[in-house]
């Protein structure tokens, strides 16, 4: 027979052992779900597959727009903390299994950046350096938003300024990666009201518009800096190019959307044109008005089944409803035919690409 001490040492050493246990459970979930993850679903991305010439190899770009970090006024420190820890491992992750030659953030990159007094906005610029570090092969470009240095009506110099000597672009300039052509243009300094920043900006516009004139020997070109090879530019800014609207989308079943004010959720018309006129961009990116790809995401969620953005539900049978106290209560069935991530499958021989029903009451 074990002595009473004996037995309470046993019990003592099997408490501790738990706690060890589940110490190096919880540490291993908590690695694989905020460290691992990230790999397995990113590395499930690719460059798009074009056709590969040594000589000279497709330039790798990555584009971010409307990283909002959040700023001292708004949102709760938990949610921030919890938001930055995402986009920190999500784009470090893919910078390190994609390797991109150059990633630029189309605006935005702060949330309160138009409020936040000058050591506010120094810590905001250490932020992002931190979250957004790239390696030596890697250049990061920050492009201006609205939430930088807020809307026309309220971009201070002052704000402007700021910007400027922490990310060197708040006008019009062109940058040229491996002979391709990059404009970067400032969406709030396109009013075209002759103001300080939009008459500045107008004119490098011009200036640009006319090294490229003169890199294709056209117009007057006595001073006029050349380019070593001439293609048409890319045009990166904040707010999208006019439109009426994103109404024409071709979605499933797209709800309305409502018409975009010029200056607020686009460019204007006259100033697009003018930006088509003078570099002909042969594509343009964006950020700011970004409704098109959010309303997808929810009605993905929303709408009633059967529903091609999400095939897994097959059918829903309402069993019982009723109103209680002038509230819904609905009990359904919903069955649903799933599969295990392709990740899954290939780690896993019972998920070996075979789907699974499920029929579940809520
Ligand atoms: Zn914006």
């Amino acid at each position: 027979m074990p002595r009473e001490s004996t037995v309470m040492t046993m019990y003592a050493v099997g408490g501790l052992l738990a706690i060890i246990l589940a110490t190096i459970h919880l540490f291993c979930l908590v690695f694989f779900c905020e460290y691992v993850f990230y790999y397995i679903v990113i590395s499930q991305c690719s460059w798009p597959d074009i056709q590969k010439n040594d000589q000279n190899p497709p330039l790798k770009v990555m584009l971010l727009a409307d990283t909002h970090l959040l700023g001292p006024y708004r949102g709760h420190w938990f949610d921030k903390l919890r938001r930055e820890w995402q986009m920190y491992r999500s784009f470090q992750t893919a910078v390190e299994l994609f390797r991109p030659e150059a990633v630029f953030i189309l605006g935005d990159l702060f949330d309160e950046g138009k409020w936040v007094t000058d050591p506010e906005f120094s810590n905001y610029v250490e932020r992002y350096q931190n979250l957004f570090s790239v390696p030596d092969s890697t250049k990061l470009f920050g492009i201006v938003g609205n939430h930088d240095i807020g809307f026309h009506y309220e971009a201070r110099q002052r704000l402007t300024k700021r910007f400027e000597e922490s990310f060197h672009t708040t006008g019009v300039s062109l940058l040229t990666l491996r002979d391709i052509h990059f404009v970067l243009v400032n969406s709030i300094a396109m009013e075209g009201d002759g103001c300080y920043l939009c008459s500045e900006a107008e004119s490098q516009l011009r200036n640009i518009s006319r090294i490229f004139r003169c890199s294709r020997n056209i117009g007057n070109c006595k001073d006029v800096p050349t380019l070593s090879s001439y293609s048409k530019p890319i045009l990166l800014q904040h707010y999208p190019l006019y439109r009426e609207s994103d109404r024409d989308c071709q979605e499933h079943d797209p709800i309305p959307l409502e018409l975009y004010r010029e200056r607020w959720e686009v460019l204007s018309q006259e100033s697009s044109d003018l930006i088509g006129e003078l570099i002909s961009p042969r594509i343009a990116f964006s950020g700011h008005s970004h409704n098109y790809c959010r309303l997808t995401v929810t009605q993905a969620a929303w709408r009633k089944y059967p529903n091609p953005m999400n095939q897994g539900v097959i059918g829903t049978d309402v069993v019982d409803r009723k109103v209680v106290n002038g509230v819904l209560h609905t009990h359904r069935l919903v069955s649903s035919k799933w599969y295990f991530p392709k990740w899954a499958q290939k780690a896993s021989v019972i998920a070996s690409g075979h789907p699974y029903w499920l029929i579940y009451k809520e």
